[in-house]
């Protein structure tokens, strides 16, 4: 294993023990099992039942459903009996929150229970309570008392466990100790994880969510190191990233963050949490999973995974298991500034408009810049591109004050305006040519596999005006990019980096899916210091408008990758430019119909840039996982909202007629928001 992975440099699955899960067996390289959870009342049978169909039906291989108390535990055995008795065999599991006794009645009647480690036997004060090594240990040992009653059920009746931690609900003794830190949410999982394994009960799996993709990842890849250091062994893991949001947003997020960990061949489960009916999140799944699925047996990778590497090494030396970066906390690769691209700047975002044939001002409103002729003005949008690729093309009108063009070496020697156009050379063609920018130069290299000896390199490199672009087609293209950072880490060389990505799948989903996951594992790790997302075909630009099965409409293909692009960024936290949501995907404890309050929200919020604003259904798991949000909406009763200033209850039992008008009045009373 290479720290938290089989092969920094290809797709190779991670060797995880074997669970079984009623008749689903998973980990050791069995495919990856997509899931969901149901939104109804659990007290509800047949719309739990109908829903849980709904999801089966669109091919959820388990389905979660909550179990807040005994009552809705009992329950789960009318539903689990009317299931079977329509037909469906899939394995069920039991979400518990605080109450052991909930749980053990769960998992005397279902495939599976999760417990959120956070709040299983601890009640969350958010206290900060200072704890000596002896009254840590005591602590341990009342978790012992409270938890090993549950393992021992699940031994006998052969149910399965998640042990599932959540970045926002770690318990005041973890939060005490170690923060809300990867390593405190690594902890609150081995802790528990080491009490089953002390009752030799091994029917486990384990997940790390977290609303931040980075702080996710991180938890993830150091719970695998953890493990392999401490048993030798792996336990399969559950992916998701917690309160995504829903559209393109949520996908993104949840792009960015399992789809890192998938490439690196982590992962034994998929959730995609959206703000949307659960059988949504299934087709979102499976378009992540299929990535890595043989076409031909249908079998996650299993060769693949199996098979040995040929090239083990980031740097063909031997040294695999040195990485010039730490993938456990995220620090931005070191680079100089050239002009507004890398140093201390912000990502760019470059447009690629070349597949346009006669570019005009108002092919410019998709990505961000409005003309008005009347006024002979532009309006800049938050997410405006930076910059444009136009191929050949040099344009006969005035361009907005901050855009840029990048042209084509032949088209840059014809362009009078040389302030706003750039060259973008092959890497050969800078190395050969003495034709070339006193400011900025572009300069492509095709990572191209693992060899990341360019030729051309020497002349390139630490060049104060070259801007590197890094693309890959290969199929390990995330892998290639990444070595090739390695390389330059491990040489010294400091130039900013634009990466490019192409897409050929078809519909938005794939697309987003495909962008999130190669740049977004990058910008994660802190490499990248622009982006540039494009089609390898027109063909597959005119697909976008004509797919069928989509649940994001495009209208705009351009506006499309733009926003694409800045959504990557917001959701790698690398560059704010609009309101962030932190929504639940709601589940049967929901108290207000969440998809209809989050648009609402959003509606007269989403202009407030860089402001955090969680929304949640229930005011017991609610306020713990909302994360890092600045102001919270929770449902508190029927009808009723308490609002949140970070973990602070501002207003409390707010009527919900007027809960969103508050809402704005509590953001204005702390001076974050802004007239449109
Ligand atoms: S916060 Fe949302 S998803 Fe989580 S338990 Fe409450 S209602 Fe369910």
């Amino acid at each position: 294993m290479q720290l938290y992975c089989e092969s920094l440099t290809e797709y190779k699955r991670l060797k995880t023990r074997e669970v079984k899960i009623g008749d689903l067996l998973l980990g050791n390289f069995h495919p990856i099992r997509v899931q969901t959870m149901t939104t109804t009342d659990t007290m509800d049978t047949i719309a739990t039942v109908e829903q849980s169909i709904r999801c089966i039906e669109a091919g959820s291989e388990l389905v979660r459903i909550t179990a807040p108390s005994k009552t809705e535990a009992e329950n789960l055995l009318n539903i689990k009996n009317e299931l079977r008795k329509r037909g469906y065999s899939t394995p069920l599991i039991a979400d518990i929150h605080f109450t052991p006794n909930a749980a053990e009645i769960a998992a005397r009647i279902v495939e599976k229970v999760r417990v959120n480690p956070g709040n299983y036997v601890d009640k969350k004060k958010f206290e900060q309570i200072e704890y000596t090594n002896a009254e840590y240990a005591e602590e341990i040992d009342r978790i012992r008392e409270r938890f090993t009653p549950l393992v021992k059920i699940c031994k006998e009746y052969g149910t399965a466990m998640r042990i599932g931690t959540n970045h926002g609900s770690l318990s005041d003794r973890i939060m005490s100790r170690y923060g809300d830190t990867p390593i405190g949410m690594v902890e609150s999982a081995m802790e528990f994880l080491r009490i089953a394994r002390g009752e030799t009960y091994h029917n486990i799996i384990l997940s790390m969510k977290s609303s931040n993709p980075q702080v996710m990842v991180q938890a993830y890849r150091l719970l695998i190191k953890t493990m392999q250091d401490e048993f030798g062994e792996i336990y399969p893991l559950h992916l998701g990233v917690t309160e995504a949001g829903d559209g393109e947003d949520g996908r993104i997020k949840s792009a960015i963050g399992i789809g890192t960990l998938l490439e690196d061949g982590i992962g034994d489960t998929i959730r995609v949490s959206l703000t949307e009916d659960p059988e949504f999140e299934i087709p979102v799944c499976k378009d992540l999973v299929k990535r890595y699925v043989s076409s031909e047996s249908g079998v996650v990778s299993r060769e693949v995974g199996k098979r040995e590497s040929q090239k083990e090494s980031l740097n063909n030396s031997g040294k695999s298991s040195q990485l010039p970066y730490s993938p456990f906390e995220y620090k931005r690769r070191e680079t100089f500034a050239v002009d507004n691209i890398g140093g201390k700047h912000v990502p760019v975002v470059v447009a690629d408009l070349s597949k346009i044939e006669k570019i005009t001002a108002s092919h410019l409103q998709s990505i961000g810049y409005t003309y008005d002729a009347a006024t002979d003005k532009w309006t800049i949008g938050d997410a405006a591109a930076d910059y444009i690729f136009t191929g050949n093309q040099l344009l006969n009108f005035a361009l907005p004050g901050t855009l840029k063009v990048i042209v084509y070496p032949a088209a840059w020697v014809e362009a009078q305006d040389k302030e706003k156009y750039f060259p973008i050379f092959s890497d050969s063609g800078y190395a050969e040519t003495n034709v070339k920018s006193e400011s900025i130069n572009f300069v492509m290299i095709d990572c191209n596999g693992n060899d990341v000896e360019n030729t051309y390199l020497e002349k390139i490199a630490n060049d104060p005006t070259v801007v590197i672009c890094l693309s890959s087609t290969n199929r390990n293209a995330m892998q290639s990019v990444r070595s090739m950072f390695a390389a330059f880490m491990r040489k010294n060389i400091l130039n900013p980096v634009v990466l490019i990505s192409d897409s050929n799948w078809q519909t938005p989903d794939e697309h987003l899916i495909h962008f999130a996951t190669e740049t977004g594992a990058l910008f994660l790790d802190g490499m990248g210091d622009g982006i540039c997302l494009g089609y390898t075909s027109t063909a597959q630009i005119n697909s976008l408008k004509t797919t069928g099965r989509t649940y994001l409409e495009v209208k705009d293909n351009y506006q499309f990758t733009n926003n694409t692009a800045f959504s990557i960024l917001q959701a790698t936290r690398t560059r704010i430019s609009k309101t962030e949501y932190i929504s639940c995907p709601s589940c049967g404890r929901t108290l207000f119909d969440l998809q209809e309050t989050t648009a609402k929200i959003r509606a007269v919020t989403n202009h407030l840039k860089g402001v955090k604003i969680a929304i949640m259904g229930c005011i017991v798991n609610g306020p713990g996982e909302m994360a890092d949000a600045d102001f919270g909406y929770v449902g508190s009763g029927p009808g009723k909202i308490t609002l949140y200033k970070g973990k602070e209850v501002m207003k409390r039992n707010v009527n919900s007629e007027v809960a969103v008008e508050e809402l704005i009045n509590l953001i204005k009373e702390n001076d974050a928001w802004v007239e449109v």
